[in-house]
């Protein structure tokens, strides 16, 4: 979805400019023209209006390729209007809508539909994903290649995970021929049953049923053995989504050793995966409880050295609004999900930057280049031609988590209150500031 391009012609100058993309880093000037970039340089003639973004860093605009709009259905928790707000909000200018709406996005006049909704109220630009199963049910696939020619940019189970081999194996297939990203929520259902929280010592005290943290393993595995048998696994583009447990990084070490692995992998985490663990339940109750559910402190220490090291190679947010009304139901009765859009960054800065387990372009890597290159999309870079989203940073901004201040609906957030080091200054989508010095225009 494209919206209207800006036109002004002008040059953010001396910011550090970081370009994951083509390896940039260094102080420089970038010039903007008719929504597009037109040039990057270290010393050349400022064109145009001229902003001066000393000390902050300019980076292509933040992707996000997993977030719950909510609309249509869901109103309550949020809106394609509210939503990208929140999306701008946290510095991002692209996000991939999930499809669990109602209706869901299972077919081809519902993706009409869904990017006429876009063109009327986003502030950014959405991305829709397809669902892989009719009416969020358990045994019919939909069509991904009508999915794909009406807009659709990957085919997702999320929310709704699908169990049985066979259709496993028919979605593998699918994706394969029709050359779809296929993004799946790993979760056997046999392992997390009822469990509103990880299993373990805090599940136990709370008195509530836990999730078996082998589920997302299990499901990834099978996800595997089904491409094998479907004869896809060198053609089956797999993207694992919000990677919680340590288990299943270990056995992707294992299973990348075996000679039969899917070759067209990819892994991403969310914030709270590498900043909380289970005891963050304790405190925040349902606030606190999303699926794939908050693990140990191993699973922390293991996804932090995955992103770092490259296995994990994006991070996504999960954004996942609720209303105040449903998460007071309580952890047991209370829907799985929290917002991310406006903490994402702060957070990955705090816990992954400023405590020195990665560089910045590293980290922005995981947050532009690398899911514009799994997506298959033209964003995510400051090359000159490229749409013109940027993503303007204070790197050392303090601030506090106050959720009432989100632009988003939903404010069901465990970092309520935490301190965080780094925010967004600005955010340009085709060339049009809508944020300026953190404030959404
Ligand atoms: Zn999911």
């Amino acid at each position: 979805m494209k919206p209207r391009n800006g036109s002004e012609l002008f040059t953010l100058r001396g910011a550090r400019v970081i370009d994951p993309a083509v390896g940039w880093d260094a102080q420089a000037d970038l010039c903007v023209q008719a929504g597009c970039i037109k040039w990057l340089a270290e010393d050349r003639k400022p064109e145009g209006r001229i902003m001066d973004v000393g000390g902050l860093v300019v980076t292509p605009g933040l992707i996000d390729m997993h977030v719950h709009l909510r609309e249509p259905g869901f109103e309550h928790k949020e809106t394609i209007a509210t939503g990208t707000r929140a999306a701008v909000a946290g510095g991002f200018t692209t996000v991939c809508s999930m499809p669990n709406t109602d209706p869901p996005i299972d077919r081809p006049e519902r993706v009409a539909d869904l990017l006429n909704r876009i063109k009327g109220d986003a502030v950014c630009r959405v991305l829709p994903i397809g669902a892989a199963t009719l009416e969020h049910g358990k045994d019919r696939l939909t069509d991904f290649q009508a999915l794909l020619q009406a807009g659709c940019v990957a085919i997702t189970d999320d929310a709704f995970p699908i169990q049985d081999f066979r259709l496993k194996c028919a979605t593998a297939s699918q994706a394969a021929a029709t050359g779809a990203l296929f993004i799946a929520h790993c979760e056997d259902n046999n392992y997390s049953v009822d469990g509103v929280m990880n299993k373990g010592s805090v599940s136990r005290e709370l008195g509530v049923p836990g999730q078996n943290a082998a589920s997302e393993q299990i499901a990834m595995l099978d996800w595997n053995r089904a491409a094998t048998q479907a004869g896809v696994a060198d053609s089956f583009k797999l993207h694992l989504a919000h990677v919680s447990s340590d288990y299943t990084l270990r056995s992707l070490e294992f299973l990348l050793d075996s000679p039969d692995h899917i070759q067209h992998l990819s892994l991403e985490t969310a914030p709270h995966y590498f900043a909380l663990t289970a005891e963050a339940v304790r405190e925040h109750g349902s606030n606190a409880k999303m699926n794939p559910p908050l693990r140990e402190e191993a699973d922390v220490a293991a996804i932090k050295r995955a992103v770092a090291d490259g296995t994990i190679q994006v991070l996504a947010t999960d954004h996942a609004p609720h209303s105040p009304e449903e998460k007071a139901l309580g952890l047991a009765d209370a829907p799985f999900g929290i917002v991310g859009l406006e903490t994402c960054l702060g957070v990955a800065l705090a816990e992954l930057v400023h405590s020195g387990v990665m560089s910045l372009p590293e980290l922005l890597a995981t947050m532009t280049c690398n899911p514009a290159r799994i997506l298959g999309i033209e964003s995510g870079t400051l090359a000159p031609g490229s749409p013109a989203d940027i993503t303007i940073i204070d790197p050392d901004t303090e601030w506090a988590v106050e959720p009432e201040a989100f632009q988003s609906k939903g404010k069901n957030t465990p970092f309520v209150g935490r301190a965080l080091k780094g925010r967004v200054w600005g955010t340009i989508v085709g060339g049009r500031f809508v944020v300026r010095e953190g404030e959404l225009l």
